[in-house]
């Protein structure tokens, strides 16, 4: 992936908090790429943190027993509670 992407997320995830789906709908990107936006995501944190901006992530949830998750970049997959995967996605919103 080109830098041009990671440029094109800092700008969608400056503006709304996104999640991964969304941001991969945004730039019309297959479903297939959604973990080089997960790595390009841990790339922004670094980005972030020299540049004194904050990657503020929404935690995703369990949509059926209202687990929440911790804030990570990497996507759950299942429920450590109830084990459904039945989970809503995490946000992330970038505050410069
Ligand atoms: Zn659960």
């Amino acid at each position: 992936m080109k830098d041009t992407i990671i440029e094109r997320i800092i700008e969608l995830i400056k503006s709304k908090p996104l999640t991964i789906s969304e941001i991969l709908n945004e730039l019309e990107l297959d479903r297939k790429s959604k973990r080089n936006v997960i790595e390009l995501m841990n790339k922004i944190e670094r980005i972030s943190k020299q540049k004194g901006w904050k990657l503020i992530i929404y935690p995703a949830q369990c949509k059926k027993c209202g687990f929440t998750f911790k804030e990570k970049i990497k996507p759950p997959s299942k429920c450590p509670r109830c084990k459904s995967q039945w989970i809503s996605e995490q946000r992330f919103f970038l505050k410069v």
